[in-house]
């Protein structure tokens, strides 16, 4: 999801200890759902019929008695677990508000089963709102595969949150979260989340999809147009192309290994293509002739450099296609494509251009449960397009990624936040989850840069993603690619910045005149512990990096590029709270001294991380809280 919509929002409201830290192992298995849908849509009321033949793969040691599907669109009928919440959270979503209690019937969404048989023998099912329910008359064993055929019927609502139909920038049809999903089943058993609007969880595996449509619409969508000669619309050059007759048209689309599929149908389409070089073909599906068209072309080779960006840097796009299309309410990631609102002006469409394909490393590829991992998804992502955008535009900032920094100070000082390892569904408020998915998620990223240093970091994102592309990572298993890459031990970093809300504070306590040395003596105020740096500048102009690593780390910090002095100290156990760092110089050759002059440290109180001296032999800081 694109984070200016959350922002909105929240204005309203050595040694490797290997084998020893990971209290997590990770499923060597992942389940597999292959997909064929046929669906045809009538315009006229705005419902659809499908037949769905899914063949499930049961990779896990288990044995599966029940199933469950996600029947997305029930959550837009006035009642709804969406509804009830949109109209109870203190803060809620503009675009939702009560506006799903207020449908008219023909306005709301639905979404049924009609019929369900497994390996050809009829079942019975309990359609729970948003969940079907399904148990089995025969279990699945473990690395068995059975076929489900579903009959189901939809109605597409008007569109309030991410999908359905009449958008306010006039997009017919925006088509996510349409048809009956399989939920994922895991290491951890099923996720069978009722839908609230937030988070979404996918079982990988290929779909092909056929859809059948009033032949004025073009469409775009996740994966691959099979049948591009009987289509045209930009897929292919219209002198080839060879149109059956009728008044209906039969898409037909191919996606492999994927958890989702998204579509979008509009008949003013301009449909635009170009190749990212050894990358993807991209594809941009946005409304003709409006003011806007020309930053949908400007924007198109920006996407191009940002995929060659996101590849070089986070790992190869493994798919041929991506596909950006003007529809939904904001920018929503989906596999091989997204749906983003296109009245923009060009950075704007760039940047949520640039983040939504970022989510293809992080939502699409690595895929964690974004439920219980938001932040993983969404803050990950979020890291990676700041960094593709300094990448385009050349920011010059000193961090890129200093809002998000200033979005998570900001909510420690209200005292609002929730801890990264809240399931995102239950956030007390939307200002909590936006802030912690987005932006501790990815100041988590951008601090554990200043942890391992930028060498080891940025291997280990590529390390990430190649070790754990389509398995469902989570916390653990990416802080464990981190220790295998730095050798430092970093479980204490996941168990305090994830699992509580403890922050961190480092002060300058004491300066002092001791002979030929002068003594500093440094302070934790916040109940995090990290690894310290404090940089002195000589009055020479030379400078020094003095460096005290956690003890819990089992590892230093090596200077990596770093253009002082860099001098390494014993480590600062865990346990004290104050640490004497004696630099062998006197007093009066000393400039100023910082703690963590990166900033990448997420001190929440910066005022007394840094001394400037002139004259002074002895200073207490009378200011710090
Ligand atoms: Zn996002």
């Amino acid at each position: 999801m694109e984070f200016q919509n959350m922002r909105k929002l929240l204005f309203i409201a050595g040694l490797v200890f290997l084998f020893t830290q990971s209290n997590a192992q990770h499923a060597s298995w992942q389940q597999r759902a292959e997909y064929k849908m046929d669906v045809e849509l009538d315009h006229n009321n705005h419902q659809y019929k499908g037949k769905q033949t899914l063949t499930y793969f049961n990779n896990s040691p288990d044995q599966i008695t029940k199933v469950f599907y996600h029947l997305y669109f029930n959550a837009f009928q006035p009642g709804s677990a969406m509804d009830v919440r949109s109209r109870q959270i203190v803060d809620p979503d503009p675009r939702v508000g009560d506006r799903i209690f207020n449908l008219k019937p023909e306005e709301c969404g639905f979404l049924h089963a009609t019929s369900l048989k497994m390996d050809g023998k009829k079942l019975n099912f309990i359609e729970s709102e948003t969940i079907l329910e399904v148990t089995l008359d025969k279990p699945i064993a473990p690395g068995a595969k059975c076929v489900f055929e579903m009959e189901f019927e939809g109605q597409v609502p008007i569109q309030i949150r991410r999908s359905g139909r009449s958008s306010s920038e006039g997009i017919d049809y925006s088509m996510s979260q349409w048809y009956p999903k399989m939920c994922e089943y895991d290491a951890h058993g099923w996720h069978a989340n009722p839908y609230i609007g937030r988070e979404f969880y996918g079982i990988w595996g290929d779909f092909e999809v056929n859809i059948t449509i009033d032949k004025k619409y073009i469409i775009g969508g996740t994966g691959v147009l099979q049948n591009p000669t009987e289509i045209g619309y930009g897929y292919i050059e219209e002198n080839k192309v060879k149109r059956p007759a009728g008044d209906k048209l039969t898409w037909r689309f191919k996606a492999e290994n994927v958890h989702d599929f998204v579509w979008a149908a509009d008949p003013d389409y301009a449909h635009d293509k170009i190749q990212v070089p050894n990358g993807p073909e991209l594809h941009f599906f946005y409304q003709k002739g409006t003011e806007y068209a020309q930053a949908w072309k400007d924007m198109q080779p920006l996407a191009s450099k940002a995929f060659e960006f996101l590849s070089k840097n986070f790992g190869k796009y493994p798919y041929p296609q991506y596909t950006v299309i003007q529809g939904g309410d904001g920018g929503m990631e989906y596999p091989m494509a997204t749906l983003v609102t296109g009245n923009r002006k060009l950075p704007s469409l760039t940047g949520v251009t640039v983040h939504e394909a970022a989510h293809s490393w992080y939502q699409g590829v690595l895929a964690t449960n974004e439920s219980l991992y938001c932040w993983m998804d969404e803050g990950f992502t979020s890291f990676a397009a700041q960094e593709t955008m300094d990448h385009l535009f050349r920011s010059g900032m000193p961090s890129g990624h200093a809002s998000a920094y200033n979005g998570y100070y900001d909510i420690v000082r209200d005292k609002r936040e929730e801890a990264l390892d809240t399931h995102a569904d239950h956030y007390v408020t939307n200002y909590a989850y936006g802030t912690a998915a987005y932006n501790k998620g990815e100041v988590y990223l951008a601090q554990l840069e200043y942890i391992l240093g930028p060498t080891n970091f940025r291997a280990g994102l590529l390390d990430y993603f190649n070790e754990f592309k389509f398995r469902h990572p989570d916390n653990y298993d990416f802080i464990h690619v981190m220790e295998k890459r730095s050798g430092m031990e970093l479980d204490w970093y996941n168990e305090y910045f994830v699992n509580t809300i403890k922050s961190i504070d480092y002060g300058i306590a004491l300066f002092q005149s001791a002979g030929k040395n002068t003594i500093v003596v440094l302070e934790r105020l916040g109940e995090m512990p990290m690894p310290v740096e404090v940089e002195v500048i000589y009055k020479n102009g030379n400078k020094e990096t003095f460096v005290t690593a956690l003890d819990i780390m089992r590892d230093e910090k090596p200077a990596d590029g770093y253009n002082g002095k860099w001098t390494i100290l014993p480590d600062w156990k865990w346990v004290e709270l104050t640490y004497e760092l004696n630099i062998p110089h006197v007093a009066d050759e000393i400039e100023s001294i910082i703690i963590d002059p990166s900033g990448l440290m997420a001190d929440i109180e910066h005022k007394n991380n840094k001394l400037v001296l002139d004259e002074a032999i002895q200073f207490i800081i009378d200011n710090r809280k």
